[in-house]
């Protein structure tokens, strides 16, 4: 089976073998989101697929979504941002013990008024979330912003055993990054996930974890053996940029003026970050490998 397949999935065809779930979306519940649960389910119907609803510090949406969808393959987790800027995504085999992590890991650690990423360290996060039933996975490793695990700190042994999955397809990243997240993932033999990264309905489907399961615990089982494969394609840079504009207007729309300093300095610190030449796909790859592997 060939496991990394770049691109757009054809959903017909892959769901006649295969289940599917876009392991990576965000709900209105997420800072600069706007989708709403209900039209992000129907698609998802429609389409076929599951959905593991990921928004950023906030359990809600999933909450919200899984209460009045029982029937559907929905995978609750969330996206935290530690203090070093760096985004993990943690994933659960039911919403109960998402909910636990929730209110006695992340909520306590909210920074008061000021929520953009909570007070932890990247090694104390999934250190606790070891306590937990639950999956740790690195998305957009590379990803060219503040948010990129590459990009804020070197990673040992001991840290590297406590991740499970690395994303490795991200639509809202570019090739660059997502082949660099490849190459870590076969060096490390880590098992692979991907997803959209959506932050609107129309990025829902980019990108698919596919395997031979039929329920939740199945379909996580088998991502964390490595018998999953992903199928999934980036957006353009149009749809990129137009994206970025819509996700500051909703933090800009929000009134709260703490989030929206938190948000400011966070995007200044990606802004750091970026090199242009990252954001024009995969023109310009270099394999060399970041002093990041190393450890
Ligand atoms: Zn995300």
């Amino acid at each position: 089976m060939e496991r990394i397949i770049f691109e757009k999935p054809d959903i017909n065809k892959l769901k006649k073998d295969f289940t599917l779930v876009d392991m990576h979306f965000h709900t209105d519940y997420s800072i600069d989101s706007f989708n709403n649960i209900k039209d992000s389910l129907e698609i998802c119907k429609k389409l076929g697929i599951g959905l593991a609803i990921t928004d950023h510090n906030e359990i809600k949406g999933a909450e919200k979504a899984i209460k009045n969808n029982k029937n559907m393959l929905i995978i609750p987790g969330m996206e935290i941002t530690s203090i070093e800027g760096i985004h993990t995504i943690f994933y659960f085999y039911n919403i109960e013990e998402a909910t636990l992590f929730y209110n006695k890991v992340i909520k306590k650690n909210k920074i008061k008024d000021f929520f953009v990423w909570i007070n932890m360290r990247f090694d104390e996060l999934i250190t606790s979330a070891k306590d937990f039933n639950c999956v740790v996975c690195i998305p957009h490793p590379f990803a060219t912003g503040w948010t990129g695990l590459s990009n804020n700190i070197k990673i040992d042994k001991k840290t590297l055993k406590k991740i499970d999955i690395i994303e490795i397809i991200n639509s809202y990243n570019s090739r660059k990054s997502n082949l660099l997240a490849v190459e870590w993932a076969n060096k490390t033999n880590k098992a692979i996930s991907g997803g959209s990264d959506g932050h609107f309905l129309n990025a829902l489907g980019t990108t698919l974890t596919c395997n031979e399961s039929n329920d939740l615990d199945n379909f996580m089982k088998l991502i964390i053996k490595n018998k999953s494969k992903v199928v999934g394609i980036e957006d353009g840079l149009y749809k990129r940029i137009t994206n970025t504009v819509k996700k500051e207007y909703k933090v800009i729309k929000n009134t709260d003026k703490n989030l929206k300093m938190s948000h400011l300095i966070h995007e200044i610190k990606s802004l750091r970050n970026i090199r242009m030449k990252d954001c024009f796909g995969n023109k310009r790859i270099n394999f060399k490998s970041p002093g990041f592997f190393s450890h």
